[in-house]
């Protein structure tokens, strides 16, 4: 294992623009002279540099991803079922509620799904799924020590960041710590259980929070033993504490990573499956309509624009969805408001107006009546404010009122105006 060192602050130097002219290439993240990293940063960028420094340092925002929304809407619901000081535990109801919730507070746009309809046969899927996996386990359920544990630890001139899901007190300041997963049932290495294994060990709030919660004073934390669980089949794969040669392999690995990062060492690293999956073809010089990209040619305006075409059309897209539902949920309002009022949720007060008025979907038909009573210039535009004039007129004859009337529709426009609660 290295020894802990000085930490670097990479030197920012010029490199060759993707496109254009030269630029210098921009640091990575750094937090108070540590290189900010973690499993999944060492995940990508072992599967390619190049699409590690767009997401990460160049900050390029990938499209959102199905498989990713619906993990975490599982995790969220196994957080609130674990997240009891002490038993009873919710109910499986309150489980596959908590489940809906999460899963609601995103379109299915902002998810990443292509239909409304994969999306609902997702949450039917995540449903049965967390029934199966509460009947599984609803024999040992037990408050853990730890849920979702998210934790930033420095060393070795990085500032590593863990977020555990589930960390069990077994006593002695033993730990068990499991690994939730949701994607397919494929043969895990234990790399990232490593990674959990060396960062909570060093972790020094562990020992205080062990004090905390169980009274006993331990005087360090060792984790002996680490499980992956596969939610969809109930499967559980676990490992015994990986030992000293194991982990001093893993990190060599982890600074290896690193020293590549501060370095600035960004190549692309082509095949098939990374590549199949990146949202960053459009940029990639080994994706430029199949060709590689001809380097040099386009001004540097004009570095982001495949990216963000799609970045707008993706925009376009929610905020569509986004109008439509604030549309379903102002009529909904409206309806439930009867004559408006200020009401309060748990964190917005809205005060809610109505206005009646009147539309004229028929043109022709309208202005034939004007015409017929010789109202035309009265009604001064053919807008709805001068023909609701002429209707609101004290003088107008009971005959024109009753042919305008048949042509207008009565609407309803709903006024919402909110504000959220202070505090909330
Ligand atoms: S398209 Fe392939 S080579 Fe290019 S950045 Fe993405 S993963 Fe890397």
């Amino acid at each position: 294992m290295k020894k802990k060192s000085k930490p670097e602050t990479p030197a920012v130097q010029p490199a060759p623009a993707l496109f254009g002219e030269a630029v210098p290439a921009p640091a990575p993240a750094v937090k108070g002279g540590l290189l900010a990293f973690s499993y999944s940063k060492m995940s990508l960028y072992e599967e390619c540099p190049l699409k590690y420094k767009f997401k990460y340092i160049d900050k390029i925002k990938e499209e959102p991803k199905f498989y990713f929304a619906f993990g975490s809407a599982i995790h969220a619901a196994l957080e609130f079922l674990y997240s009891v000081k002490a038993p009873p535990f919710p109910t499986v109801e309150e489980l596959c509620e908590a489940f809906r919730l999460e899963w609601n507070s995103k379109s299915y746009l902002e998810k990443g799904y292509r239909t409304p309809q994969k999306s609902e046969d997702d949450y039917q899927k995540g449903l049965l799924m967390l029934r199966a996996y509460y009947e599984h386990n609803r024999a040992r359920f037990a408050p853990p020590f730890l849920v979702e544990y998210s934790t930033d630890v420095e060393v070795d001139g990085l500032l590593v960041r863990i977020i555990a899901d589930k960390i069990e007190h077994q006593g002695g300041g033993r730990l068990l710590v499991t690994d939730y997963k949701t994607g397919k049932d494929v043969k895990r290495q234990p790399s990232q259980l490593y990674m959990y294994q060396k960062i909570v060990e060093l972790d020094p709030r562990l020992r205080e929070k062990i004090a905390e919660t169980y009274g006993e004073r331990v005087a360090s934390v060792r984790v002996s033993q680490m499980l992956y669980y596969h939610v969809p089949t109930n499967k559980e794969y676990h490992f015994e504490r990986a030992d000293d040669r194991e982990i001093g392999g893993f990190w060599e690995r982890v600074l290896g990573v690193a020293d590549s990062i501060k370095g600035l060492k960004f190549d692309p690293t082509p095949g098939e499956m990374q590549c199949k999956w990146c949202d960053y073809k459009a940029l990639c010089p080994h994706f430029y309509g199949g060709h590689p990209r001809p380097l040099q040619t386009l001004p540097a305006a004009q570095e982001h624009i495949e990216i963000l075409v799609d970045r707008y059309g993706r925009l376009k897209e929610k905020m569509d969805e986004i109008q439509a539902q604030l549309a379903e949920v102002t009529e909904q309002i409206g309806r439930a408001a009867k004559d408006g009022g200020e009401y309060a949720g748990n964190s917005y007060t809205a005060r809610v107006s109505k206005a009646h008025k009147w539309a004229f979907p028929d043109r022709e038909a309208v202005i034939g009546v004007l015409n017929q009573f010789d109202l035309y210039q009265r009604a001064m535009s053919l807008t709805l404010s001068g023909i609701s004039g002429v209707l609101d007129s004290a003088d107008l004859s009971e005959e024109a009122r009753r042919k305008l009337l048949e042509q207008a529709v009565k609407k309803t426009a709903v006024e919402i105006k909110v504000e959220r609660k202070p505090g909330t």
